[in-house]
């Protein structure tokens, strides 16, 4: 079992936030709270806040630190936060990481571990070009490292694999730039409060064992 279980990763986009969580969510009853994926469903749902999100999210740009920060704190109240929780890509600035201090600190909910997988560059524009999701179950995979059996398809549930519209070469430079001004001085945040683990493997089954280990 993880004894420290209220957990932040950051990492550039690419990194693998996303594909780990995944694996840890099979095997412990943590809540993953993804801000990308909140605000790609409200865009699909076409809501007042999916509509301004989606024209910043094409050019890989933020959404404001106000809205997504609501929309975290909102989560992080509901009760099944109790065991434990993943922030997948947020905060991502550091105004985002006080309003997130301030929220744990009302909610009662002390942060244990930030996770910063830390990956070359190129790796990770190789990734994020090749990469792919399912549209029914939001499986990750990717055309070069991590294929489905059968191109196209998830091996889960058999749904479309696509594209997101934010990794094509143009867009996913920008958002790594976006990550090194605007994300990356949360490691040093973080790193000062004695939270930090930094972790340069790229292999998913090492990291998982070394994160299981660490956080024990
Ligand atoms: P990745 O980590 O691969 O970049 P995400 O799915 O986390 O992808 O984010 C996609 C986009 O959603 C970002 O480029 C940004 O526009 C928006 N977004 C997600 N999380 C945040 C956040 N915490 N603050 C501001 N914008 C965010
Ligand atoms: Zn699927």
């Amino acid at each position: 079992m993880l004894k420290q279980k209220n957990l932040i990763f950051i990492g550039a986009p690419g990194a693998g936030k996303g594909t780990i969580s995944g694996v840890l969510l099979e095997k412990y009853p943590l809540v993953h709270i993804s801000t990308g994926d909140i605000l790609r469903d409200e865009i699909k749902r076409d809501t007042e806040l999916g509509r301004q999100a989606a024209g910043l999210m094409k050019d890989g740009k933020l959404v404001p630190d106000e809205v997504v920060a609501g929309m975290v704190r909102a989560r992080l109240a509901q009760k099944d936060c109790d065991n434990g929780f993943i922030l997948d890509g947020f905060p991502r600035t550091v105004n985002q990481a006080d309003l997130l201090a301030a929220a744990l600190k009302d909610l009662g909910r002390p942060l244990d571990r930030v996770v910063y997988l830390k990956v070359d560059d190129e790796l990770l524009l190789q990734r994020l070009t090749a990469r792919q999701g399912c549209r029914k179950c939001g499986a990750i995979y990717n055309k070069l490292f991590m294929p489905s059996k059968k191109p196209g398809v998830c091996d889960a549930c058999g749904g479309e694999l696509f594209q997101r519209p934010d990794d094509s070469l143009e867009t996913a430079k920008n958002r790594l730039a976006v990550f090194y001004k605007q994300t990356s001085p949360l490691i040093e945040y973080y790193d000062r409060q004695g939270k930090l683990l930094t972790l340069t493997a790229t292999d998913k089954d090492e990291l998982v064992a070394l994160i299981e280990k660490e956080l024990a």
